[in-house]
């Protein structure tokens, strides 16, 4: 019997993205599935409601009659109070669900015997590359961030020799060197600049060199006995702090993408900092929606500190809608093949430490340890 899934069209203001494109819709129709779209899901990011049709998806209009029928409802964004209450009981969720903003929705959701399944809880493993949203959605932030600071920015950022005298390349500088970081880097130098990068991790020192940027470490012996990396001293720790500082200052444009999981993102740039930057030094926090890197950072918004501005930009991935719905559906259908059997049922494998690791809520419990201990004040 074929499993009814369902894409309804994001509400969230500032959503572009579907969870569902049309090749990844038809690849669900030729397994056998039913796969039902609300009318317009696709239209912010430009897959239009003939697209899906060809493909054999139903195009539903009403949300509530397109929720009510689902097994399987896909999303970006956490559902609205509203999505819960028209999904059936024991229906399967899949999405970003961030639990710590929205925890009266995650209290609905297990009232409602609903399975859902966060995205950004997928573990970091290698079997779990092909599913992993939160690198996916890097990806796209961390370029648009390098377009960003390239488009505030009022100078080049490759060199130029011309007629009219030559143009010293942009220095860029990019703290934070994961997924997004990474992708900051390669798009600030295929558009000529410069760029060094610091991260935490050491490990990130090869990434960053292989992409032709500098990383920025002390030039010391940190390998201790048997090969392993050693903690640095207090002393070494406080000249790491001051020689990216002097990066920081020293930049054109400074772009942030530190993030700690689960946490407040760590402050990496000061006031004090910001003051010291040159006229007209462009800073983009894509840590802005947890806090910011920067700390004059508001998110959303462009603040100017003296001659510095400094850019907050919010849900980056729903900017580049069309690519980032491409790679989050792929994300998701990768997943589904996790629950879907070749018969064309549902099955739910707890062993399987995919599921396990990314299960939110099921058969009216909370399963995250710390959303359940926020939601719920540590009650089993
Ligand atoms: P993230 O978005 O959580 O953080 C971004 C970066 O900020 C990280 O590299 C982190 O080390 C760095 N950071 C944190 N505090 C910092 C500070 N105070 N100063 C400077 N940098 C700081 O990270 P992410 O991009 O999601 O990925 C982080 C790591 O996970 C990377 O090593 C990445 O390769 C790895 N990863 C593994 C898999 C996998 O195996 N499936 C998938 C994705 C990412």
């Amino acid at each position: 019997m074929a499993i009814k899934i369902a894409v309804p069209k994001e509400e969230a203001p500032g959503e572009r993205r579907v969870a569902l494109v049309p090749e990844v819709a038809g690849k669900l129709v030729r397994q056998g599935h039913a796969v039902a779209v609300e009318s317009g899901a696709g239209v912010g990011a430009h897959y239009l409601d003939d697209a899906y049709e060809k493909v054999g998806a139903q195009l539903v209009e009403q949300r509530a009659e397109l929720l009510g029928g689902a097994q399987i409802v896909l999303k970006v964004q956490p559902p609205t109070e509203d999505e819960i209450d028209a999904l059936p009981e024991g229906a399967v969720l899949i999405g970003f669900m961030y639990p710590h903003r929205y925890p009266e929705r995650v209290a609905k959701m297990r009232d409602k015997k609903l399975t859902v399944f966060a995205m950004e809880l997928v573990p970091r493993i290698t079997r779990a590359q092909a599913m992993d949203a939160l690198s996916s959605q890097a990806t796209v932030a961390g370029y648009k961030a390098a377009l960003i600071a390239a488009d505030t920015i009022d100078r080049f950022l490759p060199m130029l020799t011309t007629a009219a005298g030559t143009i010293r390349p942009a220095q860029v500088l990019v703290l934070g060197a994961g997924v997004a970081g990474l992708q900051a880097i390669a798009t600030a130098k295929r558009l000529g600049a410069v760029v060094s990068a610091y991260d935490v991790r050491r490990a990130a020192g090869e990434q960053v060199r292989s992409l032709g940027a500098k990383f920025l470490e002390l030039e010391i012996d940190a390998e201790a006995e048997g090969g392993y990396a050693r903690e640095l001293t207090e002393e070494e720790k406080a000249k790491e702090r001051a020689m990216v500082e002097e990066a920081i200052v020293a930049a054109d444009i400074v772009i942030t993408t530190a993030n700690i999981p689960g946490r407040r993102a760590p402050v990496l740039v000061t006031k004090a900092m910001v003051e010291r930057m040159k006229p007209g030094s462009v800073i983009v926090d894509l840590a802005a929606e947890s806090g910011g890197n920067c700390e004059v950072t508001r998110p959303g918004e462009t603040v100017q500190v003296g001659d510095v501005r400094v850019v907050g930009p919010l849900n980056l991935p729903s900017a580049l809608a069309v690519h980032a719905s491409e790679m989050y559906a792929k994300n998701l259908h990768n997943f589904l093949e996790l629950i879907l059997t070749e018969e064309g049922g549902l099955e739910l494998d707890w062993d399987d430490e995919i599921l396990a690791g990314s299960v939110l809520v099921h058969a009216g419990e909370i399963k995250h340890a710390p959303t359940r201990e926020l939601v719920e004040g540590g009650a089993a």
